[in-house]
């Protein structure tokens, strides 16, 4: 299978975007080991493979994008990933981002409201390498209260606010990192879940989001 070749040049293209982003200002070795590990190629159309490490969003099927490179790496970073974290992720989409996590060790629960895009995760090709992402169907304003409480949470769609139940399933400790709308652009922020409950918040760049959504659709 062409499609899942990663050959020299692939290797090549993503070290110089590993290169880049470390200019950018991303400083978490790990995290940039992780993403220098992943083929991201592997998770686009092969029409896009030759710019697959360029720092760009693309789009996957049903209108949703996959982040570019910079805010993966911006929102995995912010979320200070410590191996066997459990973390919740909203919006699996081309579930690149949630394989940069499993890649870290962390434990992912991830999940997509988009039928068609849960169904691809079955077909994904590192299932077995990855026994610690699971995948699931529903609407991640709910969250996923059968497995809760969370260690981490990561919202990788444009929140128009932040949702009560995923505050509700964090850990007391445990952050979040959400992108919250202000219009066409989105505040990055960190939560961070008190002792007594309350909730304190600190904000980082603007970043650009496909909407989160209410309900499944499917
Ligand atoms: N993490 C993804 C980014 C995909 S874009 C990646 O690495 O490719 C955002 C995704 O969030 C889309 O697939 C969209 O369908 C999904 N989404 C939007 N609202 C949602 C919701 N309420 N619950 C779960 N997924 C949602």
């Amino acid at each position: 299978m062409i499609k899942y070749e990663d050959t020299y040049r692939h290797k090549g293209l993503r070290k110089k975007l590993i290169d880049l982003l470390r200019e950018k200002g991303i400083t978490d070795e790990e995290v940039l080991t992780a993403m220098n590990n992943i083929p991201r190629h592997f998770f686009l159309d092969s029409a896009f493979d030759e710019i697959a490490y360029e720092d760009r969003s693309f789009p996957i099927s049903e209108g949703q994008t996959i982040s570019h490179p910079y805010t993966v790496a911006y929102q995995t970073q912010l979320l200070q990933i410590k191996p066997y974290d459990k973390i919740l992720e909203i919006g699996t989409g081309s579930i690149y981002q949630a394989t940069v996590l499993a890649e870290m060790g962390a434990k992912i629960f991830t999940i997509e409201r988009h039928k068609l895009l849960f169904e691809k995760t079955k077909e994904f090709i590192f299932k077995t390498k990855y026994p610690n992402l699971k995948f699931f169907y529903g609407d991640g304003f709910e969250g996923l209260p059968t497995y809760a409480p969370f260690d981490k949470v990561i919202i990788t769609a444009a929140a128009p606010v932040i949702p009560p139940k995923l505050i509700e399933q964090l850990k007391i400790g445990g952050k979040m990192v959400i992108p919250v709308d202000e219009g066409e652009q989105q505040r990055m922020l960190r939560i961070t879940k008190n002792e007594d409950g309350s909730i304190s918040e600190e904000a980082f760049e603007q970043f650009s989001f496909v909407p989160m959504l209410t309900g499944k659709n499917g």
